[in-house]
């Protein structure tokens, strides 16, 4: 069976990455969203599993201690990391599977799992970024200076991966990730086997 495809999705907090994704899971309803677990409290609206498994501290360590993570960071003072069972297990049923995960994490992910494709998005500017931070309205200035300064650290970051564009449009947003996420099953990294197997039947 060919396996599912890693995507690594990657954009500053802010930027409309949940936006983008929300309108990616219309498109892709096959695609499977691997649900991280954090330390960080549930904002408003969220769910237990659904959008994070929110766990203690205890928990969160005890995970990463015994292999449980496939990758992990700290984020603005919070953990966050991503389950490592069910992501290889979808992989291994031909099932893709989207991370969306910040830099630190993505880097570790690219280490250990090089056939993933990384995805990165961007904001129009900086400016814009702190606008839509504040027009939340759910985090305090001091949290939202913190995401900003975070924010340039990750574009820096955003040289080592696969694929970049820019959210200025949410629909041309998803339809450039949409495309991106098409286009990459033919990447060469991620078709060693294929290659391989043509060569075997010679
Ligand atoms: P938020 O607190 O806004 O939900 O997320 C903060 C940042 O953590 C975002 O950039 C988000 O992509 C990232 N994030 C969410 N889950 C994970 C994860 O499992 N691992 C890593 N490394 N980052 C994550």
């Amino acid at each position: 069976m060919t396996k599912g495809v890693l995507y690594v999705f990657s954009a500053p907090s802010g930027c409309g990455k949940g936006t983008v994704l929300t309108e990616l899971r219309k498109r892709m309803p096959e695609l499977k969203y691997s649900v991280s677990a954090t330390t960080r409290a549930p904002r408003e609206g969220e769910v237990d599993g659904v959008h994070y498994y929110f766990v203690s501290r205890e928990r969160f360590d005890e995970l990463v201690e015994t292999g449980g993570m496939l990758e992990h960071a700290t984020f603005c003072g919070n953990s966050y990391g991503t389950p490592k069972e069910k992501v290889f297990e979808c992989l291994d049923n031909g099932i893709d599977v989207i991370l969306e995960i910040e830099t630190k994490g993505a880097m570790m992910v690219k280490e250990s799992y090089p056939e993933a494709v990384m995805i990165f998005m961007l904001p129009p500017s900086i400016g814009e970024l702190r606008n839509r931070l504040e027009n939340r309205h759910s985090e305090t200035e001091e949290v939202i200076d913190g995401r900003v300064k975070e924010a340039a650290r990750e574009i820096a970051v955003a040289e080592n991966y696969d694929y970049v564009f820019v959210n200025d449009d949410v629909s041309e947003a998803v339809e450039t990730l949409y495309r991106i996420m098409t286009v990459s099953k033919n990447l060469v990294k991620i078709n060693q086997d294929l290659i391989k197997g043509v060569l075997d039947k010679c």
